[in-house]
């Protein structure tokens, strides 16, 4: 049940996003019934641009930063101290991120890696964990970035959890292969489907690209990378029958371990994105 207010926003967000895809490159910020479906690496690659940038520094090196919303402490994974990335490559009908998702040019904060590991380790020695981990969004949208955190983070007494919708990892195993030398990363693969045509409905990419996330866990697999997979099987959102062809692709892969079956949950954000792909 969407509440008038909720209309209303995604009204304006509609108007908005309209005027700036004429003035501008065409983006999609969410599904509707009318949506074009899109290549999702192209995507992330036009996000990249926005939410991130380099700087050169005085001895000629560059430093790589990206957008982030926030840094708390998440309750997952026991307690987490949690970096909040902006911008994504997919734009899921169920997803709770805030407007940050659909506008990424118009929120968020540039921070270097350093910056990024000192906030991260800050709120880890305070709330006494020594669980890091980097969220959103989709944080392996800028790999420089991501990988100078990384490099940052590696000896540091803690683990680093990279939770992923896959879709770039699946992209480029050289990607996962550079993952591997960082022992204290785990990477959660989340799946947002079990065939194209779930893949499409759900996500507005174009279906074909499912198999990505697929290929992430193959490959994190062959790379030794401690990782697991979660995946977005609620039964109000994903049926049976395609819960079935999700179980299928991982035995393809060769995927044994436990699933981490999400649930869904009915956040205001998620019932506008759900209403406007009329659902
Ligand atoms: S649920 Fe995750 S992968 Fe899907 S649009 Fe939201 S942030 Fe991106």
């Amino acid at each position: 049940m969407v509440v008038p207010y909720q209309r209303k926003v995604f009204e304006i967000l509609e108007a908005q996003a309209k005027a700036e895809n004429r003035r501008r490159f065409k983006y999609p910020r969410w599904v509707t019934r009318k949506s074009e479906p899109y290549d999702p690496v192209e995507v992330a690659r036009i996000t990249e641009g926005v939410v991130c940038k380099s700087v050169r520094t005085t001895m000629g090196s560059s430093i790589y930063l990206r957008k982030y919303t926030n840094f708390y402490v998440a309750k997952t994974y026991g307690r987490a101290a949690n970096a909040y990335t902006v911008g994504c490559c997919l734009r899921c009908i169920f997803c709770s991120v805030e407007k940050s998702r659909d506008f990424p040019e118009r929120y968020g904060v540039f921070y270097t890696p350093r910056d990024v590991v000192q906030r991260l380790l800050r709120l880890a020695e305070e709330r006494d964990t020594d669980k890091l981990k980097i969220s959103g969004g989709e944080p392996t949208i800028g790999k420089e970035h991501l990988l100078s955190v990384l490099d940052l983070l590696s000896g540091a007494d803690c683990q680093f959890i990279l939770e992923t919708n896959g879709v770039l990892l699946g992209a480029s195993a050289d990607y996962i292969a550079t993952l591997r030398r960082y022992e204290n990363l785990h990477v959660r693969v989340s799946l947002k489907a079990g065939n194209a045509q779930g893949f499409e409905e759900r996500t507005g990419a174009l279906g074909e690209y499912y198999i990505l996330p697929f290929m992430a866990i193959k490959n994190l697999m062959d790379a030794g990378v401690d990782f697991h997979v979660a995946s977005m099987s609620d039964p109000e959102i994903m049926h049976g029958e395609e819960r079935l062809d999700m179980l299928k692709e991982l035995k393809n892969v060769g995927y044994k371990k436990d699933i981490e079956e999400e649930k869904f949950i009915p956040y205001d954000t998620t019932m506008v994105r759900l209403r406007a792909a009329g659902r």
